[in-house]
């Protein structure tokens, strides 16, 4: 343990991640001081920024509950247990999150969070905020930081033994490290961009005030595009379409960002994909017009720290697109990793190195499962085939148990490390495969044994022959259908 009175850290964005820490590090014995570009939304009472609601996990409650803040923060929390399949006819199905009928995740109100985490942020004593301050640059050789306040030409700069960057995916912080030496950056764009909608609460029906089934996560997935919808505590539900920015010349169904544009044009796609949603948004044609479209990203860096005393969190370290409702959750956890970090070693620069190593394998593989995922909700989840391998895993695990928890329990029902719930994942999928394939080669040999002991040695070896060309066609079919499938 280190003493760290009187030592200070500099948080750069007074967001989900920059909020929380200051909390933590403030009880730690750190002097804080957050700097934020925006104003202060505890004026209005508002935040700004992406997306209405948020959906918190296991991950991020753990947090929470560190700072004390699960209670206010869950209480207008609205519970989904499962997803609620919306198809173009027919009736909605729900498929469960979990066989624990108890799991699920939560929609909470990204400005309620932010405000709540604020509140207990400057709630410390400890804690300094500055609002209306955008960070331009950061040297890590001398720990210092440049602000820029807003509507202004007045710069400021303050030093601190520790500052970190907790300013979203376009990070100055990282802009700063990116200038430096071997500093790895990637960013890949989703073809996908999403635009949000609104439900609005309703007088009458069987979930008043919602319009739909509140304790769900209700998805209208249409192959290349989807929409999906959270509730909100006042009966509304915010809904997310996630559509191509380009159309695909291969199928000109596939409505996109690029092609349709006007109200009209967009009523006209809703009658046809999400005809039951159309008839719940009386505001359909104003959201659509006027609500923009926003990008969504993969970002990954090497190193997270510099000079021993610079590092990032959050979506400045690894934004990842948001289709396993994870981002916050996992710069949540990077909260407890880092003050864990910093508490474990008297070095600050061994601390942010130990933090990394922590870190840098799980939000890799969050990223990568909240790619797929994307796939998943967008193209299988409609798919009968999907609800029966889902409801495979979900015997499985009930069967063995923690032995063969499903990903997505893992990921969103736990704090085992993301790259631990990946690989278990994988694990889990092999071992299914296999429970299929045991019984049918077993099946199959009977068969064919069978065959051969009653002299029908033709039609054996004619089951041979047919059963090795449809493993080598399905082989190749597999493997194209791997090659050929578009990145999101
Ligand atoms: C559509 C959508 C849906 C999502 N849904 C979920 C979900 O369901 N569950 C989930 O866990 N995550 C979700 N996420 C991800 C989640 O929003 C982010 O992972 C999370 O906000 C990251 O927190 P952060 O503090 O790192 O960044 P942010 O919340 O972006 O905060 C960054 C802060 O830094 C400030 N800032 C930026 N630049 C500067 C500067 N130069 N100087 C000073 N201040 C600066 C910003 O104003 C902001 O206050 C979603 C994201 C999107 C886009």
């Amino acid at each position: 343990m280190t003493s760290t009175e009187g030592r200070r850290v500099l948080i750069v964005g007074a967001g989900l991640a920059g909020s929380l820490l200051a909390v933590f590090l403030a009880r730690a014995g750190w002097s804080v001081r957050i700097v934020e570009r925006r104003h202060d939304p505890r004026e209005r009472r508002f935040a700004v920024g992406r997306s209405i609601n948020l959906a918190i996990s296991a991950r991020g409650i753990h947090a929470l509950r560190r700072a004390g803040l699960e209670e206010p923060v869950m209480r207008a929390a609205l519970r989904m247990y499962g997803r609620m399949i919306h198809p173009r006819q027919g009736e909605p199905h729900l498929h469960p999150y979990s066989t624990d009928p108890t799991r699920g995740i939560n929609s909470v109100s990204r400005s309620a969070l932010n405000l709540a985490l604020l509140d207990a942020a400057a709630a410390e004593a400890r804690v300094e905020i500055l609002f209306d301050r955008r960070c331009t640059v950061v040297d890590p050789s001398n720990g210092t930081a440049e602000f820029v306040v807003n509507e202004s030409t007045t710069t400021e700069s303050y030093a601190a033994d520790l500052i970190i960057g907790a300013d979203g995916a376009f990070s100055a912080v990282r802009g700063s490290l990116q200038r430096l030496d071997r500093f790895d950056f990637s960013q890949s764009y989703l073809t996908h961009g999403y635009k949000e909608m609104h439900i609005p609460a309703v007088q009458s029906g069987t979930n008043t005030p919602f319009a739909m089934l509140p304790s769900a996560l209700h998805i209208w997935p249409r192959g290349a595009s989807m929409m999906i919808a959270l509730p909100n505590p006042d009966g509304s539900f915010t809904c997310t379409l996630f559509w191509p920015w380009e159309p695909n010349p291969a199928a000109p169904h596939v409505p996109s960002f690029a092609t349709v544009r006007t109200a009209a044009e967009a009523r006209a796609v809703f009658e046809r994909d999400y005809p039951d949603a159309l008839a719940l948004m009386p505001t359909m044609s104003e959201d659509f017009e006027r609500n923009p479209a926003g990008a969504m990203a993969t970002m990954r860096c090497s190193p997270w720290s510099a000079g021993g005393r610079v590092t990032l969190i959050g979506d400045a370290a690894h934004a990842v697109v948001p289709f396993y409702g994870q981002g916050a959750n996992a710069s949540f956890e990077d909260c407890e990793a880092l003050v864990d970090a910093l508490a474990a070693h008297t070095s600050v620069a061994d601390a942010l190195v130990a933090y990394e190593h922590a870190r840098k394998a799980n939000s890799n593989a969050i990223a990568d499962m909240a790619l797929a995922n994307f796939v998943d909700m967008r193209d299988h989840s409609a798919q009968p085939s999907y609800a029966r391998k889902k409801k495979f895993g979900h015997f499985l695990h009930r069967v063995f148990g923690n032995a063969l928890e499903p990903e997505y329990d893992l990921v969103s029902f736990s704090t085992v490390p993301y790259a631990e719930a990946q690989a278990r994942g994988r694990r889990n999928v092999g071992f299914m495969q296999w429970c299929v394939a045991i019984p049918l080669a077993i099946a199959w040999s009977a068969l064919y044994w069978g065959l051969q002991r009653n002299a029908c040695e033709s039609t054996a070896q004619s089951l041979l022959l047919v059963t090795i060309g449809l493993v080598v066609i399905s082989t190749l079919l597999r493997r194209g259908c791997h090659q050929s499938r578009p990145r999101p």
